[in-house]
This record gives C-alpha cells, sequence and structure tokens, in this order.
C-alpha cells in the first residue's frame, strides 16, 4: 500500500540558498547562509570602553545562546578597549564572534586601532552614517580595505533612521521623473533595498569577496519590514540578516518582532536574527536571545532547549502553585542547557507538560516525553506524573514541585545519556 501526504501541509517554505559567510574566532565558525542553521545574535548595552562589564555581559549573551554578539565602537576609548575584552572572554572560555558596529568614525577606529580590527570577527558598516559628499566614498573604501586586510566579514547595514539622504534625494528625482510617480513609502522601500545593494557591489568592485558580506535593512514596521526584505530577497543573493529595528519594551517589542520576523521566515527569508528588545530598566540583556530562539523553536527551524507545555490557568486553577511550578520548571531546563547541550545530546528535544488541572491535563500530559497534571479546584490533591505517554507515578503533598524536577532530571540522565562527565 503506498501512501500520499494530506493535502494538510505544515512547515516553512525552504530558504532559498545564499551564499554561505563565515564568521570566525579561533577554531570557532559559525556560518550565515547556505544550508547553515539560521543564527541567533545579540547586542550589548555595556559602555565598550567598560572592557570588564562589556566582557562580562558578552558571555551572558553567549551563555545565553547567542551566537555571535555584536558590541558598539564608537570612539577611540571603545575600539581601545576590544582587544582587552576579547582577552579576557578567552580567560573565561568563550569564544564567541565578536561583531564591531561601527558609524560615523569607523574608517578612522579600524585604522588607528589595528589590534581592535583584528580582534573582531565582523564589522558592521552603516552605509548612511559613513560620511558626507566626497568623504563618503572614501570612508566606505577605508572601512571595506580594512576588512580585506584582516579577513573579516561585512555586514552592510541599512537603517531607515540613517538612510543614505545622497542616495534617497536621488531615488526621489528619478521618482518624480516617472509618468507615474511611487507612493513616499514605496520611494523609501526602494531607497532602503538599493542602499543595501549597491553598497554591497562596491564593496565587491573595492576587493571584498562576496561571501564576506551579509546584509541588513532594518525599519520599525512590521508590514515595511515584510515589503522591504521580501523585495532584497528578491535581487541579491547575500545571506540576510533579519530584525526589527528599535522593536520596543516588553510584551510590544516581542509581539512586533515575532510578527514580522515570522511571516519572513515562514517564506525561506533570513539567515540571521537580531531581536532588538527595549529592556526595562535594569532588565535582563539576555531576554532578546531568549526570545529569538523561541521565535526559532515554536516554528520548528531550530531547536535550542526543551519546551514547556503549560495552560494558561483559568478558573479551575485558584491558587498559585500551578504558575510557580511551570516557572520553575522552565527556568530549571533553561539554567541546565549550557551543561545539558553537551553532556545529554538531543536534550533539547524533550517536552515537559505542566498542566493546571484534568480537563486537558493527562491528554496533554500524554503527548509528552513528561507531563505532570496538577489537581484543579475541587479535584483530589493528586498529580499524576506521565513519562513517554504511560502514567508513571502520583505526587502529593508539599513537595511536588522538588519531586517533579528530580523525575525530569532522571529521565534526561537515561534518556539522553551518552557523554556524562
Ligand atoms: S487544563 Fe484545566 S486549568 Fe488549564 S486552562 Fe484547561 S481547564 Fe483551565
Amino acid at each position: 500500500m503506498s501512501c500520499v501526504d494530506s493535502p494538510i501541509a505544515s512547515g516553512p517554505q525552504l530558504r532559498k540558498i545564499r551564499r554561505a559567510v563565515s564568521v570566525r574566532y579561533n577554531a570557532r565558525e559559525v556560518v550565515m547562509g547556505g544550508a547553515a542553521p539560521i543564527v541567533v545574535q545579540s547586542m550589548t548595552n555595556t559602555d565598550t570602553a567598560d572592557a570588564i562589564a562589556t566582557a562580562i555581559q558578552v558571555k551572558e549573551l553567549a551563555r545565553a545562546g547567542s551566537e555571535v554578539v555584536r558590541i558598539t565602537v564608537n570612539n577611540p576609548e571603545a575600539a581601545a578597549a576590544v582587544p582587552y575584552i576579547r582577552e579576557q572572554l578567552d580567560k573565561m572560555d568563550v569564544d564567541v564572534p565578536l561583531v564591531g558596529d561601527f558609524h560615523y568614525n569607523g574608517h578612522k577606529l579600524l585604522n588607528d586601532f589595528p589590534d581592535c580590527a583584528r580582534a573582531l570577527s565582523k564589522y558592521r558598516v552603516n552605509p548612511g552614517n559613513v560620511g558626507q559628499g566626497a568623504k563618503r566614498d572614501t570612508q566606505f573604501a577605508q572601512m571595506i580595505e580594512a576588512a580585506c586586510r584582516y579577513d573579516k566579514s561585512v555586514r552592510i547595514g541599512v537603517n531607515w533612521g540613517s538612510l543614505d539622504q545622497a542616495l534617497l534625494a536621488r531615488i526621489m528625482d528619478e521618482n518624480a521623473n516617472r509618468a507615474f510617480p511611487w507612493s513616499a513609502q514605496a520611494v523609501m522601500y526602494e531607497a532602503l533595498v538599493t542602499s543595501a545593494i549597491e553598497n554591497a557591489q562596491r564593496a565587491e568592485e573595492i576587493g571584498l569577496a562576496g561571501d564576506r558580506i551579509i546584509l541588513s535593512c532594518k525599519v520599525s514596521g512590521v508590514q515595511d519590514l515584510i515589503a522591504v526584505y521580501r523585495e532584497l530577497a528578491k535581487r541579491c543573493d547575500y545571506p540576510l540578516h533579519l530584525g526589527l529595528t528599535e522593536a520596543g519594551m516588553g510584551s510590544k517589542g516581542i509581539v512586533a518582532s515575532t510578527a514580522a520576523l515570522s511571516v519572513l521566515l515562514q517564506e525561506g527569508i533570513g539567515d540571521t536574527i537580531r531581536i532588538s528588545l527595549t529592556p526595562e530598566p535594569g532588565g535582563d540583556r539576555t531576554k532578546e536571545v531568549i526570545v529569538a530562539q523561541e521565535i526559532l523553536q515554536t516554528m520548528g527551524l531550530r531547536k535550542f532547549a526543551p519546551m514547556v507545555i503549560a495552560c494558561p490557568g483559568c478558573g479551575r486553577t485558584t491558587s498559585t502553585v500551578f504558575q510557580e511550578l511551570a516557572d520553575r520548571i522552565q527556568t530549571y531546563l533553561r539554567d541546565q542547557m549550557p551543561v545539558w547541550k553537551k553532556q545529554y545530546p538531543g536534550v533539547e528535544n524533550m517536552n515537559v507538560a505542566v498542566m493546571g488541572c484534568i480537563v486537558n491535563g493527562p491528554g496533554e500530559s500524554k503527548h509528552a516525553n513528561i507531563g505532570i497534571s496538577l489537581p484543579g479546584t475541587g479535584e483530589s490533591p493528586a498529580a499524576p506524573v506521565f513519562i513517554d505517554g504511560q502514567k508513571s507515578v502520583t505526587l502529593r503533598g508539599e513537595r511536588i514541585a522538588e519531586e517533579f524536577q528530580t523525575i525530569v532530571l532522571d529521565y534526561v540522565r537515561t534518556r539522553y545519556a551518552s557523554v556524562e562527565a
């Protein structure tokens, strides 16, 4: 008997194969484009001149799962600190590649601080911020020549907040001469895409290899980002760095980034992503890494950490026990991952269900690797645990959380063990 696929298909469209760009630091190589997995990036918000604070934050971002970390290099003090930051990271055994973010004076900093130019693995060049008038081409060329000299990759990162005004004026003039002029929005899109592609071509003319170039065209509106990247993806085969710039704070930033990136990723567009969240004052910078990973994982594009499936709770869960357990298990799993991913290969495929009552609890728990169905209001104070679809034990009393965590750990050790230290 032969089988045919159901007409109900799932999954993203195949990614268009783009050039593969390698970003290296010592033995660590991160590939963007080609058939490589979509790369998660992040950016520090420390003063780069404060080398210790920056090295610590880079370490935190890398530990959370950022595969490349960008730091701003905005003045001589920051440029002087970069080699020292790299040295501190080496001492902490953190080999994540560093990207230098340059605006206005990048040509000068890369020239005056060769150790900085060497210590970075990639340069971000914003073609709208490399200089005005006649200096623009010279200073752009100086940055690209530095990348050639030190064998570095470059992201040509266009941003609509700093669009090249001369190029915008040229495209507006062209538009004015059309029989049927485009809207102001269409002109803006065209200027963004043209800026990225023309500057990439210019970089190749200067001598940078085409497989050293990544492009981005960031805007802050969801529909704008989708429109711009669809066009950019059509017109070139450079790998694309996706991100909604200035996404905002809290749920708004997460929702807007997810909405925009999900559409593009589903269409096979995007080789590396960064989520530009504004942290709460004193907030944890690693949140942007977790959100990036969760977008990719919930879309089925990559796996980073075990998933916790938890119901939202309702009037049947009147105590906080259920929320506390879901939060505790999720935090526990994520905290273990830096060690577990080495000791227990495949553990990132595990699903854990934490459910609030008998309505969907046992059913959802049976679909997970491990699930627990807590007692809802008025139910018997017992929490059945399911392992691989079978009821295992029933937990009772005050120590349900601790006991369930131990069950999860035992499961990981037996199911995924292969190189336990
Ligand atoms: S599983 Fe139970 S507690 Fe959770 S949302 Fe459904 S009915 Fe409410």
